[in-house]
């Protein structure tokens, strides 16, 4: 049932004291070894001593990627914040760098060990199990989940396809030949591959494939992708969380698909009000907030995600006591669009779109100001049968409403017109003139 009965199923103040411990541990030693950080805590008059368990991580500063990135340009390599000896360094790992400078972080050799570790953790609770054959399609260079989730299939005795995040069509022949029966790869990327998949006149019930587990971005948790990837693979879909600038598979979703699972004893999450850096009450709203525990390399202490989502700490059905985010990520702060004095996140869009049958799996959500400078948000979506626009347009018109409280413009476009992604795709295109600063 359990990969580790005694870490995961533990009594939920034993391992709060085991992160206190961890915590208080951690703060002591970064202060000691990183630059970075005793400049950070001094900044705020904050001493190591002061740190006595977890009711006083709030008195530490936040950290965020553009300080992390300032800090490694104004001082080369990782600007102060490695923790350990050249000679324990193992893995360099980069950001992708998709929205400025790669971050660089550190793993060592324990850092691989734990990370190995609790990835199999992981991969056990969604049933992945010795013998399985696994076709990995994380990228192993750009996202650190690649790596990990190889290391983990290796630790738990499983027969490993590592193509990366790339060639389609072989990914699909290797489904026919190999006959993997579990599956890596971005929401997005095995869309795609279940659109070539049907192309071909192949269900899913005709391939092996038991479990997928799809990370880099949101989408396994969003309802109606979840049915999508479970029909279009015959699978069970789970949701898997990791961030390029701190670490991967830091949580995932069990076999009850009740939320992300997070690895607690490895990993301190909090959530906190995305304007006042407050935490909020437990299971509402805010951004995650993430420590490292036990990471010797380049450890991150509260790490300011940007990603929003909720923390609940009752026990899941499947008996482990690790806190879990219902949804998963629910969104990016900086996603969050405000259309006519309406909030809503580009993942409810998605779950309408993929609710309905007669348009594709791809989508772009437009912002632009019209001439008399009034915001016009437009969704663009690919009708699968020509001559059927009116009817669906009516649809998603009405289903939009009454998913978000407001309506979107829709422009309906012809089957493959929008470009698919084998990575993290960019759903939402920003037109509007920017503020100056
Ligand atoms: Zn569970």
């Amino acid at each position: 049932m359990y990969y580790d009965p005694e870490i995961e199923t533990m009594e939920r103040g034993r391992l709060e004291a085991l992160q206190s411990e961890r915590l208080v541990r951690q703060v002591e030693r970064v202060y000691r070894t990183s630059p970075f950080y005793r400049k950070k805590f001094d900044e705020v008059g904050v001493k190591p001593e002061d740190i006595k368990g977890l009711e006083d991580v709030a008195r530490l500063p936040f950290v965020t990627k553009d300080e992390l990135r300032q800090a490694q340009e104004a001082e080369g390599r990782f600007g102060g914040l490695a923790c350990a000896e050249p000679a324990a360094w193992r893995e360099l790992h980069p950001s992708s760098g998709t929205t400025g400078r790669s971050v660089y972080t550190l793993w060592t050799a324990r850092d691989v060990e734990a990370i190995t570790d609790f990835t199999a953790r992981l991969l056990w609770s969604q049933g992945v199990r010795p013998g399985d054959t696994i076709q990995n399609a994380f990228s192993y260079g750009l996202w650190v989940a690649g790596l990990a989730v190889h290391y983990a299939a290796g630790r738990l005795g499983c027969f490993v396809v590592p193509i990366g995040a790339t060639q389609s069509a072989r990914q699909v022949d290797l489904f026919h030949e190999w006959r993997p029966t579990v599956f890596f790869s971005t929401p997005s990327f095995a869309l795609y591959l279940v659109e070539k998949l049907q192309e071909q006149g192949v269900s899913g019930s005709e391939l092996a494939l038991r479990i997928g587990s799809f990370g880099g971005e949101a989408g396994a948790e969003v309802a109606a992708t979840r049915r999508r990837l479970e029909e279009g693979l015959g699978i069970d879909a789970y949701d898997i969380y990791g961030l390029a600038e701190i670490g991967p598979t830091m949580a995932a979703e069990c076999q009850c698909k009740d939320g992300l699972h997070w690895t607690e004893d490895h990993h301190l999450i909090e959530v906190v009000d995305r304007n006042t850096g407050e935490p909020v009450p437990e299971g509402e709203e805010g951004v995650i907030v993430i420590t490292h525990l036990t990471r010797e390399g380049t450890p991150m202490i509260r790490y300011w995600t940007n990603d929003i989502g909720r923390l609940v700490k009752e026990p899941c059905r499947c008996g482990r006591t690790h806190a879990r985010s219902p949804g998963g990520i629910l969104g990016r702060a900086d996603d969050i669009i405000i259309y006519k004095g309406v909030n809503f996140y580009p993942s409810q869009v998605e779950d309408v779109v993929r609710s309905i049958p007669e348009i594709s799996d791809e989508f772009r959500i437009r912002l632009e100001v019209n001439p008399y400078g009034r915001d016009i948000c437009t969704l663009v979506a690919e009708v699968l049968q020509a001559g059927s626009e009116a009817a669906v347009r009516q649809k998603l018109a009405a289903r939009l409403r009454e998913a978000l409280g407001v309506g979107l413009e829709i422009e309906l476009v012809a089957l493959n017109s929008l470009e698919r992604t084998a990575f993290k795709a960019r759903r939402v295109l920003d037109m509007r003139p920017k503020l100056a600063s």
